[in-house]
C-alpha cells in the first residue's frame, strides 16, 4: 500500500482527506510543518506528500524547501493545497520542487481520483527532446520536466537533436530553442518537418524575445513549422500546460501512425507501407543504380495449420513466422506483410545471390523451429521467390518476376528458394 503524508491545518480539510483515502492508502496526517517535519526526521519513508500551503508556525512552502534539501526525499513527490487563485502561489510551488498544486476546495472523489492517476502512472509520463545549447538553462528545464514524471533528453545543438532522431530515441515532443549556435532552431524545425519520419513530432519553440519582437518571433517559429510556441522567461503553469498538451498529442499521433503503418498481427509492415518503401527503394536505386532485391514469401499448406489446428494457433504460427523473417535480415532490410500468410523483403543494395544466400537461410530457420504453442509442437516451412533489379524496368516486372520465381519454388516441391534473373533468362531453385 502506497504511503502517503498529509499536512493540513484545518480539521475539516484533514477529515476529507482521511475519509477520501483511507481505504486506498496508508496515511500520516499531521495539522502542521513543524510537526510533520519532526516526524519526517525519524521515518522517511513516503510515496507521496499532500501538503497546505497556508499553515501556521511553518507554511506549506517551508515544508516543502526542507524536504526537497533531504538527500532521501529529494524526488518525493509533492502536491501543496492552496486556495488562492493567484498565479503567483502556483509558480512558487514550482519554484520549490512541488510537484503540482491542487486548489481547494475539491470536489468528493477529486482526490481519491488524482492519486489513482499518478499511481497507475497513466499521467505526465512522457519523453521530452530538450534542444537547448545553454547547459544551465537545458538543466533547468529538464528539473522542471522530472518534476512532472517526464523524461528529458538533452542535447546542446540542432545538429545533435537530429543525431539522436535518427538512432531511434522514441521522443513524444520537442522543445527546441531557436538561437541556437550551429543551425538555428527555424533551420532544424524545418528540416524535421520535411522528413516523413518525424513530422509527427510536435515541436514547441522556445526563446527569449522582448515584448516588441515577441509576435515576430512567434510569427516566424510557426512558418518554419513549430507547433507551439513559448517565450521565456516563461510562467511556469503555462510551460507544463503546452508541454503536456503537445506529449499527449504526440503520443496520440505516433499510435496513429503505427497502426497505420503496422500489421496489427504480426507488427511487421502493412501491406500499405510496404509499397511506398519499395517505391521510394525502386526510384533512388533506378536513380542511382544501386542494386536492390527483392524476396516473396509464402508459408507452405497454411490452409493445412488453420484446419488442423484453429485460426487462433495459425494466428499464433504466423506471430512467429514473421518474428523469424525479421531477426533474420539486416537492418536496411525492410521486412512487410504482403496478405494473409505472404511476406515481403525489400533488400537496398543486395545483389540477386546475396538475397538468395538470405533467403535460403530464412527458409533453413523456418524449417528448422519447433514452434510451442500451449502444448502443441508446430513445424511449418516456406518457400520463397527471389529477383534483383533490372534499371530500364517498371516495379510491376519487378514484383511480377518475385512471384513468379515463388510460383516456380511451390511448383517443384515446396520448402524452396527460387530465383528469376532480371534478365527473365532461366529461373532456378536452391536447393
Ligand atoms: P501453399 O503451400 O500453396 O501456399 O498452400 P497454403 O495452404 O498455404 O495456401 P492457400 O492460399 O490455399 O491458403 C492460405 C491460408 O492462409 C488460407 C487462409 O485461411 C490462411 N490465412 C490467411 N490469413 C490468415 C490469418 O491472418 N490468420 C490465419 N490464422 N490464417 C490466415
Ligand atoms: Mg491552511
Ligand atoms: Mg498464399
Ligand atoms: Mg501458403
Amino acid at each position: 500500500m502506497n504511503r502517503i503524508l498529509v499536512c493540513d491545518d484545518s480539521d475539516f480539510v484533514r477529515k476529507m482527506i482521511k475519509r477520501e483515502l483511507e481505504s486506498s492508502y496508508e496515511l500520516e496526517i499531521f495539522q502542521d510543518g513543524v510537526e510533520a517535519y519532526e516526524f519526517l526526521q525519524n521515518d522517511s519513508d513516503f510515496d507521496f506528500a499532500i501538503i497546505d500551503g497556508e499553515m501556521p508556525k511553518m507554511n506549506g512552502w517551508e515544508l516543502i524547501k526542507k524536504i526537497k534539501q533531504k538527500p532521501e526525499m529529494e524526488n518525493l513527490p509533492v502536491v501543496i493545497l492552496t486556495a488562492s487563485e493567484d498565479e503567483y502561489f502556483q509558480n512558487r510551488a514550482f519554484d520549490y520542487g512541488a510537484f503540482d498544486y491542487l486548489k481547494k476546495p475539491f470536489k468528493s472523489g477529486e482526490l481519491y481520483k488524482y492519486l489513482n492517476d499518478f499511481f497507475k502512472g497513466d499521467i505526465n509520463k512522457g519523453i521530452v527532446l530538450v534542444v537547448e545549447d545553454s547547459k544551465l538553462q537545458n538543466h533547468t528545464i529538464s528539473q522542471q520536466l522530472k518534476l512532472k514524471h517526464l523524461k528529458p533528453v538533452s542535447v546542446y545543438s540542432g545538429e545533435e537533436a537530429i543525431e539522436v532522431l535518427l538512432k531511434g530515441e522514441d521522443v513524444d515532443t520537442i522543445l527546441l530553442d531557436l538561437h541556437l549556435t550551429g543551425a538555428s532552431g527555424f533551420q532544424i524545425a524545418k528540416a524535421l518537418k520535411k522528413d516523413s519520419r518525424f513530422e509527427y513530432i510536435p515541436i514547441i519553440g522556445i526563446t527569449a524575445s522582448s515584448d516588441k519582437t515577441k509576435t515576430e518571433m512567434m510569427e516566424k517559429a510557426f512558418l518554419s513549422g513549430v507547433d507551439d510556441f513559448i517565450s521565456k522567461p516563461y510562467n511556469l503553469v503555462e510551460f507544463y500546460a503546452r508541454v503536456m498538451a503537445n506529449v499527449n498529442r504526440g503520443k496520440l499521433v505516433k499510435r496513429l501512425k503505427e497502426e497505420s503503418e503496422l500489421d496489427y498481427l504480426t507488427k511487421l509492415y502493412n501491406r500499405r507501407m510496404l509499397f511506398k518503401i519499395l517505391e521510394h527503394l525502386f526510384s533512388s536505386s533506378v536513380r542511382y543504380k544501386k542494386e536492390l532485391s527483392f524476396l516473396m514469401i509464402d508459408i507452405d499448406r497454411f490452409k493445412v495449420v488453420n484446419d488442423t489446428y484453429g485460426h487462433f494457433i495459425g494466428d499464433e504460427v504466423l506471430k512467429e513466422v514473421a518474428e523469424l523473417i525479421n531477426s533474420s535480415v539486416r537492418q536496411a532490410d525492410v521486412a512487410g506483410r504482403f496478405g494473409g500468410e505472404e511476406f515481403c523483403v525489400v533488400m537496398p543494395h543486395t545483389s540477386l545471390e546475396n538475397a538468395c544466400v538470405v533467403a535460403d537461410k530464412l527458409r533453413r530457420a523456418v524449417e528448422s523451429r519447433t514452434i510451442h504453442i500451449r502444448d502443441l509442437n508446430i513445424n511449418v516451412t516456406i518457400s520463397a521467390g527471389v529477383t534483383s533489379l533490372d534499371f530500364n524496368e517498371k516495379i510491376e516486372s519487378f514484383i511480377k518476376r518475385a512471384d513468379d520465381a515463388l510460383y516456380k519454388a511451390k511448383e517443384s516441391g515446396r520448402n524452396r528458394v527460387c530465383y528469376c534473373p532480371k534478365d527473365n533468362s532461366v529461373s532456378a531453385c536452391i536447393p
